[in-house]
């Protein structure tokens, strides 16, 4: 067999986001995913697709305008999955002066990115944003950002990379990576049936995040490879903390900030914290002193005191950054860097370092440079203009597309429409069918969750497990009862015995 264009190590959103744009231009491509798709880092993030007002304090100056311009542009691809939210700053006294953050947020709305409302001020004893806050909080501001179903964004770039003729393999972990022939040799090994496959590739992308080392230490045997700082960050979901569908950014004592966000309709999400971190990223799990950071950090906003007791569900995820040198966690760098491996005449290996979801599309056309530069040219860029499966509606108009399915679908009832026009956008008329009530899509697993859509998942964005679906295709988990995830798991364990039915679109 001919040897592949590019093997991509790693099914994250940099991984995907490279697949989808590479497959775009014509390269032939194999992604391989130790675990599930958005397993590592790219499911527990904030989901936000945003600047980074904070990091105008650290001077990232391109960061941030790369970001905002991006934030457009992604909210275009995928405006069912992507939507903006707004974000009020209470001002403290003790803590950054008025003029600071409205020049922060000057700069903020007017360095890129053009589609959000602007910044306002806010009297919060007036605005219900006012509200729930401590009567100290008299002042504020509102500005814009982007929300992202962070671990959706990744399946759907898997998805277009494999409509563009990308193989995908879940499940699969590049255990061993030689160079021989003027090729890469890979050895790839199926975690679940421990079945193993040769392939060879002309170039190899190094997407695996927080394992970017731990690829370059194994698979390819080198000694050293310090490149990245491992950042873990923590979130609390509590029970919904206030009525309206505004996020709260809050000033730390440490000049951290934490956000307070509307999560799946019935809580709130709190969150981050940034320590250092040494373990084996996928066991990372937020610890008590975390929990008190988080807790106590909202507390000195909130009137209504949060407590353990609010606790529903907690994450923690690492953040793979490049190891600048930089002394405190929350101050190294967010960017990413590239790093090509190989001299004159040798098949190359492009190491990815860092990076933000928000930059996943900037950062795959950067990664097309270099694998230009070594395969030669073959497509434009095209990605920017581009829409991702289900998002082929207007950005402005989720209501319609809401709308439109609600008269297609008259027997479907009105919640479940909705939520599969926001995980699906326009191809949740694929899961619907010919369905004229609710029976039709088959059983019902719990939270809505019915055998047609299931079915679609398993087919078109390789689920295999109870938690694929549950805590990475969707949040149903937080809904489930736990004889509900046992029935799930084994209807998929009957699901996978049989062979994939690609589902029409
Ligand atoms: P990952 O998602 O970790 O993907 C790497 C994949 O490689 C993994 O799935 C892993 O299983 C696989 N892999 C590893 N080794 C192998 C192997 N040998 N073979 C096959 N597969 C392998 N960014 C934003 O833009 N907005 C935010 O709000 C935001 N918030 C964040 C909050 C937190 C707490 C954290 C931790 C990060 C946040 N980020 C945010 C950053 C963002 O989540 C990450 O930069 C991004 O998800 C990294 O994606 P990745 O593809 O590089 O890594």
């Amino acid at each position: 067999m001919s040897p592949v264009d590019v093997l991509i190590i790693g099914g994250g959103i940099n991984g995907c986001g490279v697949a989808r744009d590479a497959a775009g231009r014509g390269y032939s491509v194999i992604l391989a995913e130790q675990s599930d798709l958005a397993s590592g880092t790219s499911s527990w993030s904030t989901k936000l697709i945003h600047g980074g007002l904070r990091y105008l304090e650290h001077y990232e100056f391109r960061l941030v305008r790369e970001a905002l311009q991006e934030r457009d542009v992604l909210w275009r691809m995928a405006p069912h999955i992507i939507w903006p939210l707004r974000f009020v700053m209470p001002h403290h006294k003790g803590l950054r002066p008025l003029w600071l953050l409205r020049l922060g947020l000057f700069l903020y709305d007017h360095l890129g990115g053009s589609g959000l409302p602007r910044t306002r001020t806010l009297d919060l004893v007036r605005d219900v944003a006012g509200q729930p806050l401590l009567p100290e909080f008299t002042k504020g501001f509102e500005y814009s950002d982007c929300w992202v179903m962070d671990s959706r964004l990744v399946v759907l770039n898997a998805r277009d990379a494999a409509d563009r003729g990308a193989e995908i393999l879940t499940r699969t972990k590049v255990t061993a990576l030689r160079r021989r022939n003027g090729v890469w040799s890979a050895t790839l090994d199926h975690v679940a049936t421990g079945q193993r496959r040769t392939v060879e590739a002309r170039l190899v992308v190094n997407a695996a995040g927080p394992w970017v080392d731990a690829v370059l230490r194994g698979p390819l045997g080198r000694k050293a490879a310090p490149n990245v700082r491992l950042v873990q960050g923590s979130h609390i979901v509590v029970r919904r903390q206030y009525d309206h569908d505004r996020c709260y950014i809050l000033q730390n004592a440490d000049r951290r900030i934490i956000f307070s966000i509307p999560y799946e309709n019935d809580y709130t999400l709190i969150g981050t914290t940034d320590r250092d971190y040494n373990g084996d990223p996928a066991a990372a799990k937020i610890s008590d002193e975390e929990i008190d950071y988080l807790l106590d950090a909202a507390n000195k906003y909130f009137a209504k005191p949060i407590t353990r007791s609010d606790i529903v569900w907690t994450y923690s995820g690492v953040r793979p950054l490049f190891d600048d040198g930089a002394s405190k966690a929350q101050e190294a760098t967010r960017d990413y860097v590239l790093k090509v491996d190989g001299t004159q005449g040798e098949p190359k290996l492009v190491n990815i370092f860092g990076g933000k979801i928000t930059t996943f599309r900037r950062l795959a056309e950067s990664v097309m440079e270099k694998v230009e530069q070594a395969l030669g040219a073959r497509g434009p860029r095209w990605t920017a203009g581009s829409s991702l499966p289900g998002g082929d509606f207007p950005s402005t108009d989720f209501e319609g597309l809401v709308a439109d399915l609600s008269t297609e679908y008259p027997g479907v009832s009105s919640p479940l429409v909705r939520r599969l026009a926001r995980f699906y956008g326009t191809r949740a008329r694929t899961i619907l069918g010919s369905a004229e009530t609710k029976n039709d899509l088959g059983r019902d697993f719990g939270a809505g969750l019915t055998e047609a859509e299931i079915t679609y998942l398993v087919d078109q964005e390789w689920a295999r497990t109870a938690d694929d679906i549950l805590w990475r295709r969707s949040k149903l988990g937080l809904e489930f009862r736990e004889g509900g995830t046992a029935a799930l798991d084994d209807f998929l364990r009957i699901a996978s015995e049989r062979p994939s039915v690609e589902v029409a679109r």
